[in-house]
């Protein structure tokens, strides 16, 4: 190992990968989560290809793949009407598809293989504060039992952030006003229980998945979401229902001194695209590698400006698919007649989704 010293608060998916990234750099590292467990329910169900390829010098993509279920092929619909089919497998890559896991086995596998590496992670503990040392040679952090000095402190700690805020990092951009809903329900019904489906309504958009066996996660922009389900479709328990605001948000740096911020912390986006667990992934992959080569300070110069485009993409996404003003649902009434143009746009949106931009 070398001299190196790395605290991460955060140990949702975007920490674990730093961890894991740093150690097989050689570089030692503490993260903590405040959370006592690995939370049951899960948000990210979709693995891309970019990061089955970023987990694989650490050997887990073969788990990944065991654990996970291949998803080929997304279909739009426009009411009850096929619009579109997205074949993911036509893509030039070794993972041509996306892997359907959910997050909390996601989380599962990378926790298992920090603790197998004897990486310094606790659960139970939460980042309190930390404190610039003299000259910026480090940082001072307050975790209880596992406050110290480290040379850098990453903020992995999700959406409302306690490093980035006392960092002073800024999130610019806004929350959407309406409210989104997500059911995880055993349904039974006719949908291609493989494929993915994007089910377009004038008034909004609802994503469709199967989670395993009968139990789906459905999640949308209204609230009726379990009376526009296909007809026929039976419906059996639900498992998990919840309501949440999504947000079009980037921070105004990645960077202060010795503390940098990744994942959720630093980018906050709709589902759509369902790029956020994996953009988190890359955050990881780059920081610890930026660590290892001496130029931490590069991070935000390196990353941001790709993020902020992502970001913005993922917005124009959803606002198309799911916004509420009065131009998203003329653009919605369109797409029986523009579906014609898909297969010339095809080929970048799955390179989007698939985390191949
Ligand atoms: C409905 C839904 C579906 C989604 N689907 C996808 C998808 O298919 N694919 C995808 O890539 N993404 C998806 N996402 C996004 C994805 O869930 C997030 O982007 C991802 O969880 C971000 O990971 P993270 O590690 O950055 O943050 P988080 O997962 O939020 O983890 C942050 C961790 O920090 C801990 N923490 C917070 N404060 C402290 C503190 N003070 N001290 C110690 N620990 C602290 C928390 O307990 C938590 O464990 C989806 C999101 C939603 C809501």
């Amino acid at each position: 190992m070398t001299k190196k010293k790395i605290f991460i608060a955060g140990a949702g998916p975007s920490g674990l990968a730093t961890a894991l990234f740093l150690n097989q750099q050689g570089i030692d590292c503490t993260i903590v989560d405040k959370k006592n467990d690995i939370s049951l329910y899960s948000k990210a169900l979709g693995v891309n290809p970019r990061t089955l390829e970023l987990l694989e010098p650490l050997h887990l993509t073969k788990t990944f793949l065991e654990r996970g279920r291949r998803m080929d092929r997304i279909n739009l619909w426009y009411n009850d009407t096929l619009l579109f089919v997205n074949n993911l497998n036509r893509i030039k890559h070794k993972y041509p598809f996306m892997l359907m896991l959910s997050q909390h086995e996601s989380e599962q596998i990378l926790s298992e293989a920090c603790l197998k590496k004897g990486i310094n992670l606790h659960y139970g503990v939460p980042f309190e504060s930390f404190k610039m040392e003299a000259n910026s040679k480090g940082v001072y952090v307050d975790a209880g039992n596992h406050s110290g000095k480290f040379d850098f402190l990453i903020g992995a700690d999700g959406a409302g952030s306690k490093v980035r805020d006392q960092a002073g990092i800024e999130m610019d951009g806004f929350s959407y006003s309406n409210e989104w809903k997500l059911y995880d329900i055993e349904l039974e019904m006719d949908l291609n229980a493989d494929e993915g489906h994007i089910r377009i309504f004038p008034k909004g958009a609802m994503i469709m998945l199967r989670i395993t066996e009968n139990l789906w996660r459905l999640a949308g922009n209204f609230h009726d979401l379990l009376d526009h389900l296909p007809n026929g479709t039976q419906m059996g328990q639900i498992k998990w229902e919840s309501a949440f605001h999504i947000h079009h948000k980037m921070a105004s740096k990645l960077t202060a001194e010795s503390v940098g911020i990744i994942g959720d912390a630093a980018h906050l986006h709709s589902p759509v695209g369902a790029r956020g667990m994996n953009l988190g992934i890359e955050d990881a992959f780059t920081i610890a590698q930026l660590i290892h080569d001496d130029r931490f300070h590069d991070f935000d110069k390196i990353r941001r400006t790709y993020l902020k485009k992502t970001v913005n993409r993922i917005n124009t996404m959803t606002m198309t698919l799911a916004g509420n003003g009065a131009s998203s649902r003329f653009m919605r009434r369109q797409l029986p007649w523009i579906k014609y143009v898909f297969p010339l746009l095809m080929p970048q949106a799955r390179k989007f989704i698939m985390g191949l931009n």
